[in-house]
């Protein structure tokens, strides 16, 4: 990472300097359905090794996933970004005890206020998702893996996703239905990422895999 100095980062809103955890490496063995992956050791350890890949100044609490230093916000974007930080619910609840799963949270209020897509919005959700799985919370995954799920239909309607993103997309609005119960949902999901998937030997992975979690969400349906 291009950082000034060893991992010393100023906040691009309120000015904070302040040293931030190394993004660094890490080994993964395999991913899950949903493309999380699995870290070996402790889950709680998987789960900060991803957290990590947020940036949050821990004064305004300012979170985003790319280096701060290559970040310039405009005068309105800033003042979006602090408006919506100061009046969001859940970073007031839980500043203090500072979930790995609150820096997603964080990076999506300031991607909304810094125009990102919804295809970069449901993936800020979906590694929430991941994070919460990993420390066992169990309603926060389903709240992240909902939150995905909106906005990654977002993007299906408005972005013109195209190849690999689109498939992969399509193919997550049917794996996040399935992991939270709507298994009919998902099926029509996974049969529309097929759709999208047909005659690209480069997908052919992904190919593979609709048709094992198609197999799943019909068991389970039964
Ligand atoms: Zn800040």
């Amino acid at each position: 990472m291009g950082r000034a100095g060893p991992n010393h980062v100023t906040c691009p809103v309120c000015g904070y300097a302040f040293r931030d955890a190394p993004v660094g490496n890490y080994v993964t063995v395999g991913r899950e359905a949903d493309f999380c992956p699995k870290i070996p050791g402790r889950p709680s350890d998987g789960a900060r090794l991803i957290r990590n890949s947020v940036t949050v100044c821990p004064a305004c609490s300012f979170a985003a996933g790319e280096d701060f230093a290559d970040l310039f916000l405009s005068f309105d974007e800033r003042y979006d970004v602090e408006e919506r930080l100061k009046e969001d619910g859940l970073l007031r609840v839980f500043r203090s005890a500072s979930p790995p799963w609150l820096a997603f949270h964080a990076a999506e209020i300031c991607g909304k206020a810094r125009g990102a897509t919804s295809r970069e919005l449901g993936d800020l959700c979906l590694r929430a998702s991941w994070v919460c799985r990993k420390e066992r919370e169990r309603p926060f995954e389903s709240t992240f893996q909902l939150r995905a799920v909106r906005h990654f239909l977002r993007s299906l309607q408005d972005e013109n996703l195209v190849g690999r993103e689109l498939a992969v997309t399509t193919y997550l609005v049917g794996e996040l239905n399935r992991r939270l119960g709507n298994h009919r949902e998902a099926l029509n999901w996974y049969v529309n990422a097929g759709r999208t998937t047909e005659g690209d030997p480069r997908i052919a992975w992904l190919d593979r895999l609709i048709d094992k979690q198609r197999k799943l969400a019909e068991e389970q349906a039964a």
